[in-house]
């Protein structure tokens, strides 16, 4: 049996001490995650958890009669699938891969065993689902709340920290969707932000420049979720043979860097092939 070094890109799994990582290792099988993927339907059962790497994945709840509306966002700090942990084999939402990436991906049966024996993988999660319905629950008074642009901005911030850049793809459709306007308040937003030149957007192309400015031009959901990382994240008890994940860290720096959560150490660990 050969032992090679791996990177741990997953916050989650990195967080975990090295026996337990071990432990959940032969069921984790790498997977790409292509754009417009769907992971989980409402109420269809969850055959499969992920650990995404640099992939992203929307969270979507459906209304009949309207767009379907993100209520939240996973990336590498967290998993999909948690409902399981939870007791049910099924998900309240739709999951929807928005970024194309890898993740690493586990059956269902073999992480309810898994995580039956691990107990820092029942902390991790608990924790995880503490601060993903903080997510959910703060981005429901956002919808609700605050305009479009601000909107926007919170969205471009939070994807630039989950995908380690500060360009990403995406149609004008798409954002529609995941803010829940039309294409044209999708358009007027953009617009608003490329005058005061935080970000440029053309084609679906979009780049931050100015990361500061667009969380200044933010509504304070961004702050209050990064900072709920935070806060989870830097709990004392945290340990293990891996150096401490940082999530939601107020950027420092040149002003254009993507966020604290994508900075998160890429932690190394035994692999056994
Ligand atoms: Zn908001």
């Amino acid at each position: 049996m050969a032992t090679n070094r791996i990177t741990i890109a997953n916050n989650l799994l990195a967080t975990l001490p090295h026996k337990d990582y071990k432990l959940l290792l032969p069921g984790l099988k790498p997977v790409e995650l292509t754009f417009g993927e769907i992971l989980y339907e409402p109420g269809a059962p969850i055959r499969h958890v992920y650990f995404p790497n640099d992939s992203l994945v929307s969270l979507l709840t459906l209304v009949e009669g309207h767009l379907a509306l993100e209520v939240g966002l996973v990336g590498r700090e967290g998993m999909l699938g948690i409902s399981l942990a939870l007791g049910v084999n099924t998900s309240p939402v739709r999951a929807l891969v928005q970024g194309s990436g890898t993740a690493l991906r586990m059956t269902s049966a073999r992480f309810l065993q898994d995580f039956r024996r691990s107990l820092p993988l029942q902390r991790e999660i608990y924790r995880y689902t503490h601060v993903l319905m903080a997510q959910v629950t703060q981005t429901a008074a956002c919808n609700r709340f605050h305009v479009v642009e601000a909107r926007l901005a919170r969205w471009l911030l939070m994807t630039s920290d989950r995908l380690s850049s500060n360009e990403f793809h995406l149609t004008q459709e798409f954002l529609a969707h995941m803010l829940g306007v039309r294409r044209v308040g999708v358009t007027k937003a953009a617009s608003a932000l490329q005058r005061h030149q935080l970000i440029s957007y053309s084609r679906g192309n979009i780049r931050i420049l100015d990361r500061k400015g667009l969380e200044a031009a933010s509504c304070s959901c961004y702050e209050m979720v990064r900072d709920m990382h935070e806060r989870v994240a830097n709990r004392p008890e945290r340990h293990g043979n891996q150096r401490k994940t940082r999530i939601g860290v107020t950027a420092s720096g040149p002003n254009n860097r993507p966020g604290p959560l994508s900075r998160a150490p890429q932690v190394t660990a035994d692999a056994v092939t």
